[in-house]
C-alpha cells in the first residue's frame, strides 16, 4: 500500500484557495516540495505583495542581523493578508520588538551547548539523546528555542561531524531513544536521512528513534507516500510535530498527517504556548481537538524559553496552568498535552499543572477533580512495597551516577540533594577540630549499612551503593 503512486491531492473545496499572487502556478509546481522551497519569501518586497504590513513588520523585516526570515509559499498562503494578529502571520514575520531585551534572556536558554559530548548532540538525560542534524528549517520561526544555531544559510547536515555523533553513541549504551532534531531534519536530502536512519538503527542499544519536525506543517508537499515508505523501514521510528494553532491544521496538513500515521509513525504534537497566538483555553481546546481528530496525540505544551527574540512571546506560567486546568477532565484524556517548563540553564523539561492532591493524613489523601469536586480516598494500612523486590531485582537498572534524583532520595541511596557550594558555605571557615568532631551527628543513622565512600560532590549518598530498603527486605523486619 505504500509503494503505490502518489494520490493526486482534491482540489476541491477542502483545499484551502490560493492567494492571486500563486494564481498561475500550476498544481504540479505548487504541490512539489522542491518548488515551495526555492520559492520561499523572505524580503519586505516579495512579502509586502502578499500582505499588507505594518509599520513594525517593516522594522521587523528591515532589521539587519535578524534571526533568518523564510517562509514557504504555502505556509504564507494561509496568513491573513488584512489582520496584524492573525496567529499565522505572528509565527514567521518579525517584528521590530524582537530585538527588545527582557530581564532573563539568553541566547542558550537550556545550556545545550554545555551538554554537548561531540557537536550536534545534547545528552542531557540519562537514556535519551538530542542530535542536531541540520541548521535548516524549511520557515523559521521567530520564536526559536535555538536560534543562536539555526538558520545560517552555509551550514548544512554535516557528514564528518554525523560521524563523531555515531562513533559517541556506540560507545554509549545508555542511549536507547534518538531524537532528531535541528533545524528540521526533514529538510535534510531524503537520501541523506535514508542513510541517518539506516546508520542508527545499526546501533543495538538505540531502541526508538524519534523526529522533531515542523516540515509537516511548513511544507505538507514533502510528506509523500515514497517518503513515508522510507520512514517505514526504520521502525520503531515516533514523530512529533510542532502545531501552535487550529488554523495550520489545513486539508493539506491532514492528508500528510493521516500518511504519516498510515505508516505506522506514531504522531505526537509538541506546542508552544505563545502570547497573542494560543494562549487561550478555547483556542488550545480547539487544538487540541483536531490534534486528535487527525491522529496526533498533544505531547508538550512548552512555557516559552527565555531566549533572546522571543520576549514578546512569552505568557506567564499562570496562564499555562489555567489552560491545564481546562482541558484535563474536561475533555478526553488523549488530548491533554503535559504543561512544561524547560528549566532555564539547562535542568531539563519541568511538569507543572494545577493541583490535584489538597492534603494527606496517614492512611488518607484528599483531592479533587476538574469540578471541585472534593473526595478522600482511603490508602491500604497493610501495603507491603517490599512484596516487589524479588521481581525488581530482575529487571533492568538504568541510573547513571548522580542522576538518580529525587527518586534517589525515596529509594535511599542519598539523603540530601545539596545546590552548589553547599558544604562550604555550611562549614564557617572549615573549623577542622569541629568537623572532624561533628561529622556523625548531622548524618542519619541507616539499618544495615555497609560503610563505601560517598561518590558524588552534589548527590550526598547514604553510604550504601545498593538500595538499602531492598536490603532491609532480605532481614526480618521490626514487626516481625
Ligand atoms: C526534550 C529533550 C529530550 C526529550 O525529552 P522527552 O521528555 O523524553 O521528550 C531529550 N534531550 C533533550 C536535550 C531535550 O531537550
Amino acid at each position: 500500500m505504500l509503494t503505490q503512486d502518489e494520490p493526486p491531492l482534491h482540489r476541491n473545496a477542502s483545499v484551502h484557495q490560493r492567494p492571486a499572487l500563486w494564481a498561475d502556478v500550476p498544481d504540479a509546481q505548487w504541490d512539489d516540495w522542491r518548488w515551495q522551497m526555492s520559492h520561499r519569501l523572505n524580503t519586505l518586497e516579495e512579502l509586502s505583495q502578499l500582505i499588507n504590513l505594518t509599520s513594525e513588520e517593516i522594522a521587523g523585516l528591515t532589521i539587519e542581523d535578524k534571526f533568518r526570515v523564510d517562509i514557504t509559499p504555502y505556509f504564507a498562503s494561509l496568513i491573513d493578508p488584512d489582520d496584524p494578529l492573525c496567529p499565522i502571520r505572528r509565527q514567521v514575520i518579525p517584528l521590530g520588538r524582537e530585538l527588545r531585551a527582557f530581564d532573563g534572556m539568553m541566547e542558550d536558554s537550556l545550556a545545550e551547548d554545555r551538554h554537548s559530548p561531540v557537536p550536534g548532540l545534547v545528552h542531557r538525560y540519562p537514556d535519551r539523546v538530542l542530535m542536531l542534524l541540520t541548521t535548516q528549517c524549511a520557515s523559521y520561526c521567530r520564536y526559536c528555542t535555538r536560534s543562536r544555531i539555526v538558520g545560517d544559510p552555509a551550514v548544512t547536515f554535516s557528514k564528518a561531524e554525523f560521524e563523531q555523533q555515531i562513533d559517541y553513541l556506540r560507545k554509549t549504551p545508555q542511549v536507547r531513544d534518538v531524537l532528531l532534531s535541528g533545524g528540521d531534519p526533514l529538510t535534510i536530502a531524503p537520501k541523506t536521512l535514508d542513510y541517518i536512519l539506516s546508520s542508527l538503527r545499526s546501533i543495538e542499544h538505540v531502541e526508538i528513534i524519534r523526529i522533531g519536525s515542523r516540515v509537516p506543517v511548513f511544507l505538507p508537499q514533502r510528506i509523500t507516500v515514497e517518503f513515508c515508505a522510507m520512514l517505514h523501514q526504520y521502525h520503531p521510528l515516533w514523530m512529533n510535530v510542532h502545531i501552535n494553532h487550529p488554523k495550520e491544521i489545513t486539508p493539506e496538513l491532514s492528508i500528510a498527517l493521516g500518511k504519516l500515521a498510515d505508516a505506522g509513525i506514531p504522531l505526537g504534537n509538541q506546542s508552544v504556548l505563545l502570547a497573542g497566538i494560543n494562549d487561550s483555553v478555547n483556542i488550545q481546546r480547539e487544538l487540541v481537538h483536531k490534534l486528535v481528530r487527525n491522529r496526533v496525540r498533544p505531547y508538550y505544551l512548552y512555557q516559552c524559553d527565555l531566549v533572546k527574540g522571543a520576549g514578546h512571546f512569552r505568557t506567564t506560567v499562570a496562564k499555562g496552568i489555567e489552560i491545564m486546568e481546562g482541558l484535563r477532565g474536561h475533555t478526553s484524556g488523549y488530548a491533554v498535552p503535559t504543561y512544561v517548563v524547560d528549566a532555564p540553564g539547562g535542568g531539563g523539561k519541568i511538569p507543572v499543572g494545577p493541583q490535584y492532591l489538597i492534603s494527606q493524613s496517614p492512611g488518607k489523601v484528599v483531592l479533587r477533580n476538574y469540578e471541585g469536586y472534593i473526595t478522600t480516598y482511603v490508602e491500604p494500612d497493610d501495603y507491603d512495597p517490599h512484596m516487589i523486590d524479588h521481581l525488581d531485582r530482575q529487571a533492568p537498572q538504568r541510573a547513571e551516577n548522580g542522576q538518580s534524583g529525587v527518586l534517589g532520595l525515596l529509594e535511599g541511596t542519598a539523603d540530601t540533594i545539596k545546590p552548589e557550594g553547599f558544604d562550604s558555605i555550611h562549614q564557617r571557615g572549615g573549623v577542622q577540630h569541629r568537623l572532624n568532631a561533628d561529622e556523625g551527628k548531622w548524618k542519619p543513622y541507616h539499618l544495615h549499612e555497609t560503610p563505601v565512600q560517598p561518590e558524588a560532590i552534589e548527590t550526598h549518598t547514604n553510604g550504601s551503593n545498593a538500595k538499602p530498603r531492598r536490603e532491609d527486605s532480605a532481614v526480618p523486619k521490626q514487626s516481625e
